[in-house]
């Protein structure tokens, strides 16, 4: 049953562990979704999701509108690329991606005199829909989660016929500090946001439906359970406690089942899936307007950012021009992340795209990029006490230190999701979480190699 009521009297549910970064979210969470003027160019990387990156079906010199396909999905683990904007390919050609490499992009020059209204795509009718189908829809709409991982939507829905999906999860958790994208989409976009699930369930067939939120985010518990009721839609609206990292899947199937996912498994292998509510909203979007992802929500917010706010933001957008929009950084910024706090990556030049994956854009002073000097461990346990899946960093990190890899596998380290909570308490300043993103790249990289020499040795 949707809840309804007063949120106060509601014990919030969690996991074990975790810890309590401080919130920033007041930056930026009561300012609403707001649009910026188009912008004169825009580049689309053909790689931004998990898997092969997307084939070009434009020439330069060709005009293309909003909403347009551009380039087709490269096998099953990817997905189709739109124009985000009416105008012109400029070039199809290497660009500098987020992540620091040159790889292959199309340039669009915006039509500075179009109204840049959608082109409306030919989605289909999900009701008259077989699962094929659906799923090719999803492929065709170049969805991806947008929690930030980016993984293609309709792999994630492909559910295979040995697993059955009983309980289906929106996670609007958002526990990064200072991001409050998905806190705005799920208040101003709610009747979008349970239509997704609603086209969704029609083919995934969950018993059990949840949309799950921390309690920091009242308006948006308030928002859902009004229209989950005025729509009649069977979902249950959770409300979590403040605690990082409560939007892992993990940590979330934990706190509102009581259930373990097993080292190496999925949530499907105990029938649960989980899906950002960004991708219930673009999911609506599509079949009921035809538009596939060509925008989506960003917090771009920071101590030292002039303006702090939300932006639904063209994929393809230069971060600098969305920056500049924001107020620019401040002279005393330090550090500009993406993403948040805890999980962004720091991203050293501004010239590079949006992505489908980028969920924020942060700009730290010097006191919240938490620059410090590091330390021997004192062995305080205090990471220990952080892990939300109960590995032992402080062991771990000793082992990293000394290069041993085998023994940092036989301690689980692969099971690590890099949280960053044992970073985040360690007194010492340890940069544990990337000893650890070290040493699985080591640990992968031989488990490679030694499987490609047997099979070479038979
Ligand atoms: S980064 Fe890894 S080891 Fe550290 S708290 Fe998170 S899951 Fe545990
Ligand atoms: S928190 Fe830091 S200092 Fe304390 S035990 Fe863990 S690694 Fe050592």
């Amino acid at each position: 049953m949707a809840f309804g009521g007063n949120i106060a009297a509601i014990k919030p549910l969690s996991f074990s562990h975790g810890v309590h970064p401080e919130e920033y979210k007041q930056l930026s969470c009561n300012n609403p979704i707001e649009r910026m003027p188009f912008v004169a160019e825009y580049i689309l990387p053909l790689g931004q999701h998990i898997g092969a990156p997307s084939k070009p079906i434009v020439r330069k010199g060709q005009k293309v509108f909003r909403g347009q396909k551009i380039a087709d999905p490269e096998g099953f683990v990817s997905v189709a690329l739109h124009a985000p904007v009416d105008g012109t390919i400029d070039a199809i050609d290497l660009f500098t991606h987020p992540n620091g490499q040159e790889l292959p992009a199309i340039k669009i020059k915006c039509d500075t005199f179009s109204s840049q209204l959608v082109t409306p795509q030919e989605a289909g009718d999900p009701e008259n829909m077989d699962l094929p189908e659906f799923i090719s829809a999803i492929q065709e709409a170049g969805l991806v989660g947008l929690g930030g991982a980016a993984f293609p939507a309709h792999v994630k829905f492909s559910i295979p016929e040995d697993k059955t999906c009983q309980y289906f999860m929106v996670n609007g958790c958002e526990c990064e500090p200072f991001l409050t994208a998905d806190d705005r989409l799920m208040v101003e976009y709610a009747e979008e946001l349970l239509d997704g699930v609603e086209i969704l369930n029609r083919f995934i067939k969950a018993e059990k439906l949840y949309v799950a939120v921390e309690i920091n985010k009242q308006e948006a518990i308030q928002v859902i359970s009004e229209k989950a009721v005025s729509r009649n839609c069977p979902i249950e609206i959770v409300p979590l406690k403040v605690k990082y990292p409560q939007g892992a899947e993990k940590m979330m199937i934990s706190a509102i089942l009581g259930k373990e996912i097993p080292a190496g498994k999925l949530p499907l292998d105990i029938e649960v899936l989980v899906s950002n509510v960004g991708t219930m909203v673009a999911i609506s979007q599509y079949f009921r307007k035809g538009q596939p992802l060509i925008e989506r929500v960003i917090t771009v917010t920071g101590t030292a950012l002039g303006r702090p706010t939300n932006v639904m933001v063209p994929i393809g957008t230069p971060m600098i021009e969305l920056v500049n929009w924001c107020g620019g950084i401040t002279s005393d910024a330090a550090r500009v992340l993406l993403g948040g706090p805890m999980m962004g990556m720091v991203q050293k030049r501004l010239d590079v795209p949006v992505i489908k994956g980028t969920s924020g854009i942060l700009a730290l002073s010097d006191h919240e990029a938490r620059v410090m000097t590091e330390y021997s461990c004192i062995r305080c346990g205090r990471c220990v006490d952080a892990c939300p899946i109960f590995l032992n960093p402080s062991l771990l990190g000793m082992l990293a230190k000394k290069g041993f890899w085998d023994e940092m596998a036989k301690n689980n380290v692969m099971d690590c999701f890099e949280c960053a909570a044992c970073s985040f308490v360690c007194p010492s300043a340890i940069p544990l979480v990337q000893h650890f993103r070290v040493a699985k790249g080591f640990i992968k990289e031989k488990a490679a190699r030694e499987k490609f020499e047997n099979r070479n040795s038979v």
